[in-house]
């Protein structure tokens, strides 16, 4: 295995995507894992991109044939993360999965040697002002992913490293760093 395999998580609306998506711009050498869901495709959205975009009874199929490295449902949907899919690109590029904790966590026990980092906002009404900015979201979805925010926050002490993402350079610059480290995570 050549890259490292870099997990992602924070709560919605924080600037995961943000973050992620121009590091992986930037550098050659890192790559996102694109997942599997069964929500709907947002505007914008382009299947084999964002996500797979898949129906309750593929990813079914897919669960029992065990191809997810892990899988949890949010907001009534299913997400997981293709094995053979992540474990082919760490031959030879650093790989970023943007999941949540127990997702992250699960990644953890099978694959020792990720390395696992939470985004956080600079306050709740930072957060919400992102949501509600974004405008992808209605606002009794907002509300709900606002809810979670305290839950997700306090597994971070089992995560190696947080970044705060107020100024959005510096977060990019953190993880870009994490990317390189050499230093034994957790
Ligand atoms: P997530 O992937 O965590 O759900 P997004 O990357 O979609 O979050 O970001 C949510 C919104 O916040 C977007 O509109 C994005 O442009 C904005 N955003 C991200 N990072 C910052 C930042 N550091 N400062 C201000 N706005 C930001
Ligand atoms: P969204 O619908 O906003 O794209 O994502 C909703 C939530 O699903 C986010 O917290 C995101 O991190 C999580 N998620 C995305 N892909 C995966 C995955 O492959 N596995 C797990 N466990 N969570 C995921």
């Amino acid at each position: 295995m050549k890259g490292k395999l870099v997990v992602v998580s924070g709560p919605s609306g924080v600037g995961k995507g943000t973050i992620v998506k121009e590091l992986v711009r930037r550098r050659a050498d890192v790559i996102e894992s694109v997942s599997c869901t069964t929500r709907a495709p947002r505007e914008g959205e382009v299947d084999g991109r964002e996500y797979f975009f898949l129906t309750k009874e593929e990813f079914s199929r897919r669960i029992k044939e065990g191809e997810f490295l892990e899988y949890d449902d949010h907001f009534e949907n299913y997400y997981g993360t293709p094995a053979s899919f992540v474990k082919k690109q760490l031959e030879s590029k650093s790989v970023i999965l943007e999941i949540d904790v127990k997702g992250g966590l699960a990644v953890k026990k099978k694959m020792p040697e990720s390395v696992l980092v939470m985004i956080a906002p600079p306050s709740l009404e930072e957060l919400r002002r992102r949501l509600v900015s974004r405008g992808t979201e209605t606002e009794e979805q907002i509300e709900k992913r606002l809810s979670r925010l305290e839950f997700e926050l306090k597994q971070a002490n089992e995560y190696d490293f947080v970044i705060v993402n107020d100024e959005l350079e510096r977060a990019i610059a953190e993880l870009s760093a994490i990317v390189d480290c050499e230093v034994e995570s957790k």
